[in-house]
């Protein structure tokens, strides 16, 4: 498809987070062309100018214009109406109580039709596009994404699962401690308290800019009692999470990311670990050979990718991607 210059068509992904907006644009056969990135602003307004800028700017650096743009996609943290263009619930951005138009405001502004997705769903997306790249079998997996909070999106046989309320792959508040603190949800001991990068930080608190999973884990490496106490509890959590999701949808790979998984490979080895010693109990557990079927996300910057992908029209609200895009 060529844009009004007779240049590929460039399609626009958006990764609105709480620090930061990214930008990629994608060329027709879905290579990563031009990237932005720039600071959230909070409040309505400020965030939709923020958004649009980021979308004028990396157009203008994969060397196109507004016009050679095919489709523009934003992913954001929230429970979103990807039919409306709707999130709620994005509070870290400042956007209220109400559902907030993030598509059609946005869209005004570009003159486009903008699609608004869940952030780990596009991110889940963007990871089966870069992970899937060398294969001839469609995408199967479930992204584990490990931040402020704990969710998972997925993507099996190929497409996108955003269930019939949107939920699917809300892990993080299945409760699993009936004695543990309160959650937002209004219910107790939720895996998102538990083993979340805001309950890694609330356990093992540390000072300034440094990560906090990055020091438990160093310190439990170093022998300290106190450190390897929390690291089997809250690894061992992150362990039953992906145990739960073999047994719901099996993929074939759970790929680890969001904020704590910007450790990597310390908090992969602890994942596996914690697997591992799951599977010691249990035959058939060990059957499934989880330990082996966990990674890390590619160094790339899904979640932008995969709001690209999730705005194909010809996707229909499911998406569809090819084996060996
Ligand atoms: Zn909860």
């Amino acid at each position: 498809v060529t844009g009004s210059t007779g240049r590929d068509r460039l399609d626009i992904g958006i990764d609105i987070g709480g620090t930061k907006i990214r930008a990629v644009a994608l060329d027709g056969g879905g290579a990563v062309v031009g990237s932005v990135r720039a600071p959230t602003t909070t409040g309505a307004a400020a965030l939709v100018a923020a958004a649009e800028s980021t979308v004028r700017e990396v157009v203008v650096e994969a060397g196109g214009t507004v016009r050679d743009i095919g489709v523009v996609g934003a992913g954001i943290a929230g429970l979103v109406d990807a039919g409306a263009g709707t999130v709620t619930h994005a509070v870290n951005l400042g956007l209220g109580e109400e559902p907030f138009a993030l598509g059609p405001r946005l869209g005004d502004r570009l003159g486009l039709p903008v699609h608004v997705e869940n952030d780990v769903n596009a991110a889940a997306l963007g990871a089966a596009q870069v992970l899937s790249a060398s294969s001839v079998l469609p995408p199967d997996l479930a992204y584990v994404s490990i931040g402020t909070g704990l969710a998972a999106g997925l993507v099996l046989d190929g497409r996108l699962r955003r269930g019939s309320r949107g939920v699917a792959g809300e892990i993080g508040h299945i409760p699993i401690d009936p004695n543990g603190p309160r959650c937002e949800c209004g219910r107790r001991g939720c895996l998102e308290v538990l083993a979340s990068g805001s309950a890694i930080a609330r356990r093992w608190p540390v000072d300034g800019q440094r990560s906090p999973v990055a020091e438990l884990l160093a310190a439990a490496a170093r022998g300290h009692e106190g450190a390897v106490a929390i690291r089997d509890e809250v690894m061992g959590h992150l362990a039953d999470a992906i145990v739960m999701l073999a047994l719901a949808v099996d993929p074939k790979i759970f790929v680890l990311g969001g904020g704590v998984a910007e450790v990597g490979e310390p908090l992969l080895l602890a994942v596996r670990s914690g697997l591992r010693q799951r599977a010691s109990a249990s035959p058939m557990l060990r059957s499934l050979d989880l330990s082996s079927r966990v990674t890390l996300i590619p160094p790339a910057p899904i979640g932008a990718i995969g709001a690209a992908l999730a705005a194909h029209p010809e996707a229909g609200g499911e998406v569809e991607l090819e084996a060996g895009a």
